[in-house]
């Protein structure tokens, strides 16, 4: 995973690094994950992304290692081709999603922060994946509106990849579901946000984490019964949930 770094990467992690990207209860096993099917054969760029990032202050944000390796084999499965990413910090899920896409793929990408994103680019380029990424600094959901006025976003993603403020992940949702086609996936990340879904009331939680607690469990709670979508909810990383749209 991200946070490990490449001086570590034998060594087996402590909970406390890896919990929150990994929701397995063995940390022995997570790292036997990576280490014999995830590390082998990770992409050089992303290997050299995933280090260059560990050194970055806010490096738990990225994606881990095992879901960049799922995300990537999952666009190829469906065929991916545009899609959008909303949440991009140095890049390591874009480059997993560029990498898969046909040359002529599409990944529009969506963060209020591009010096973070300034940081993956080089790495990027130099995958030779960049043309297909067409990143917009700001927030994302004035942008979202302004696609949902016109027609001609409507249906037009395969594939939507949302990693940012869970606080509006509802919001993104009435708007995402427009714009993903029918039989296109919206992937929501984090939606075990930590495990602290089924902490008790009292556990001592990280503010952050607390906060944001209810939002993920209102998500969660609202997809269970969205009958515009199928869902599949996998303890990859911090907990991903596949929408898959069928109205
Ligand atoms: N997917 C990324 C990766 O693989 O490294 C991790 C994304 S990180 C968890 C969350 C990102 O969401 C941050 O880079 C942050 O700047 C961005 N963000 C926060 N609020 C946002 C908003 N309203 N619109 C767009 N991006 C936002
Ligand atoms: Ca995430």
């Amino acid at each position: 995973m991200a946070t490990v770094n490449s001086s570590s990467e034998n060594q087996p992690a402590k909970h406390q690094e890896v919990g929150h990207k990994s929701l397995l209860q063995s940390d022995a096993l997570y790292q036997y994950i990576l280490e014999t099917s995830v590390y082998p054969r990770e992409p050089a760029p992303m290997k050299e992304l995933r280090e260059v990032t560990a050194k970055h202050p806010w490096n738990l944000m990225t994606t881990s290692a095992d879901e960049g390796q799922f995300l990537n084999m999952l666009l190829k499965l469906i065929n991916a081709k545009n899609t959008m990413e909303i949440g991009v910090y140095t890049g390591y899920s874009l480059l997993s999603t560029a990498l898969a896409l046909p040359e002529d793929g599409k990944i529009l990408a969506l963060d209020i922060n591009r010096e973070n994103y300034e940081i993956g680019l080089p790495i990027i380029e130099k995958a030779g994946v960049a043309h297909k990424i067409d990143f917009r600094e700001g927030p994302a959901l004035p942008l979202l509106d302004q696609m949902i006025e016109d027609e001609k976003f409507h249906g037009s993603f395969d594939f939507i990849f949302v990693d940012a403020d869970k606080d509006n992940y509802l919001n993104y949702h009435k708007r995402l579901i427009d714009l993903v086609k029918v039989g296109g996936v919206i992937g929501y990340d984090n939606t075990l946000w930590n495990g602290s879904l089924v902490a008790p009331a009292d556990a001592p939680l990280r503010k952050y984490v607390r906060y944001y607690r209810d939002f993920v469990l209102e998500l969660n709670k609202a997809l269970a019964v969205d009958p515009r979508v199928e869902i599949c909810q996998l303890p990859v990383g911090d907990g991903i949930t596949l929408c898959r749209r069928i109205s």
